[in-house]
């Protein structure tokens, strides 16, 4: 389904002159960028989010497949999407866009192991769900599994499965933060008068400061606004625009693709994403067949891009049965769209942005006045709400930043690149 909101307010452009100066600056209008914008103007902030691009949600959010899940292996992400979920559920009336589509859709997501190594880390990870008090994973055998999807090969021994885990419209969720945060008054819990504009076309390239060295605004292409606050949503670029202030902020840029496939008609469009635990293949579906994906811990790191290269190999890589990440060894249809002749399809780049622990950064840094809220290594549709809504509280001084697990500058032990 291709959601249309367009009989709705939009967001408020900035086509004139930028402001001399607002409550905060958000640099960056993905769905991290328009998730801050949309809790700031909620506390009552005037808000300017700044995009280099020509379109919001253009860069990593328009590549993202869109999928949810509490199924994590740490208790901090799992807050985070468990916050975003209650919104995006009720999000029409929370934004005050009475009607708005998320197009979301609860099927369900299905991890499949196909050797018993694999099979005792899931029963370890779901052990370790449950003392988060995540208790709704299911736990079933290969025979049980496929007597509820007929489509699973018979090399499959076990599978995790949560049915209130699944897919959301990240662009349609990104342009309803976006019109809600322009009319925000609207929104649920509203206080003050706060607003955001958005000035596309506009590049941050460097920041203003005080005498006493605090950041006050930010330098464009198209002139200053100052600002008492400055929040970095860059997305991939987050390390880049960081440098700029003399701050480290470790960001990895990944490069992922997505393999489009608008019309499959074997693929079941009420299941669930389908995952090999084995290789990280995977395929939810999408439109009017399915998007497939893998997260291939070899990909090296590089600089951020503003166009992503696509990679066919990374078609064949998913749909040729002779390949060792195929995803005909997680279900035989797939052998059969290959031998029937490979389906019409796109791909789709994107870069995740890895950091150290694979969990994001919210909150102050080193430098006075600068914020983030970035680094969602992959995560960052789902754990967009909560995480935004942190970091405004951590700016508001609502929250104190030493307590916040997710601050910058915490401990972090590095993960290795083979998880979704
Ligand atoms: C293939 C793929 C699949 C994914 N699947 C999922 C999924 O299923 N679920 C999920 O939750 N997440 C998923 N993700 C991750 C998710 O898409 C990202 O975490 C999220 O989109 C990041 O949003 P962002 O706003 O931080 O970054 P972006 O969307 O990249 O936005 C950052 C913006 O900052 C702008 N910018 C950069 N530098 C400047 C500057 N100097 N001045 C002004 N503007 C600037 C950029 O132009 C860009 O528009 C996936 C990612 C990829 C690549």
């Amino acid at each position: 389904m291709i959601v249309d909101n367009s009989a709705f307010p939009t967001y408020d452009r900035n086509d004139g002159e930028l402001p001399a100066s607002v409550d905060l600056v958000v640099i960056g209008a993905g769905v991290a960028g328009a998730a801050t914008a949309y809790f700031a103007a909620r506390a009552g902030l005037k808000v300017l989010v700044i995009e280099r691009r020509s379109s919001i949600a253009s860069l990593t959010t328009a590549a993202s497949t869109g999928a949810f899940r509490l199924q994590h292996d740490n208790a901090d992400e799992l807050a985070l999407v468990q916050e975003g979920l209650a919104l995006y559920l009720n999000f029409a009336e929370e934004s005050g866009l009475t009607g708005w589509n998320l197009d979301i859709r609860q099927q369900g997501y299905l991890f499949c192991s196909r050797t018993e190594a694999s099979a005792a880390k899931g029963r370890e990870l779901v052990a370790l769900q449950r003392t988060f008090g995540l208790t709704d994973v299911e736990l079933l055998s290969g025979d049980e599994a496929r007597a509820r999807w007929s489509y699973l090969s018979p090399e499959i021994r076990q599978v995790r499965f949560r049915a209130g885990d699944g897919f959301i419209d990240q662009v349609a969720l990104t342009h309803g933060y976006a019109a809600a945060s322009s009319h925000a008054a609207h929104i649920s819990g509203a206080s003050g008068s706060g607003h955001a504009t958005y000035a596309l076309e506009t590049t941050v390239t460097g920041f203003v400061r005080d005498a006493s060295g605090v950041v006050t605004g930010v330098a464009t292409n198209r002139g200053a606004v100052h600002a008492p606050q400055t929040v970095i949503a860059a997305g991939p670029w987050s390390g880049v625009v960081a440098k700029l202030a003399a701050l480290d902020l470790p960001i990895a840029p990944t490069i992922r693709q997505k393999l489009v496939m608008p019309n499959l008609p074997v693929i079941d469009q009420s299941g669930p994403m389908t995952i090999d635990d084995e290789t990280g293949s995977h395929w939810r579906p999408a439109l009017a067949g399915a998007f497939a994906l893998r997260t291939d811990p070899t990909t090296p790191v590089g600089e951020p891009l503003l166009e992503v290269p696509t990679d066919e190999a990374m078609a064949h890589a998913l749909l040729d049965p002779a390949s060792p990440t195929s995803l005909a060894l997680l279900a035989p249809f797939w052998r059969d769209v290959w031998r029937d002749g490979p389906p019409a399809w796109r791909l789709q780049a994107g870069q995740y942005e890895y950091t150290p622990d694979h969990r994001p950064f919210l909150g102050p840094t080193d430098q006075a006045g600068l914020f983030v809220n970035t680094g969602y290594s992959g995560h960052g549709v789902m754990c967009s709400a909560g995480g935004a809504r942190r970091t405004v509280d951590l700016l508001l001084g609502r929250a104190a930043a030493a307590e916040e697990p997710l601050r910058v500058g915490r401990p972090m032990a590095s993960r290795s690149r083979d998880v979704l």
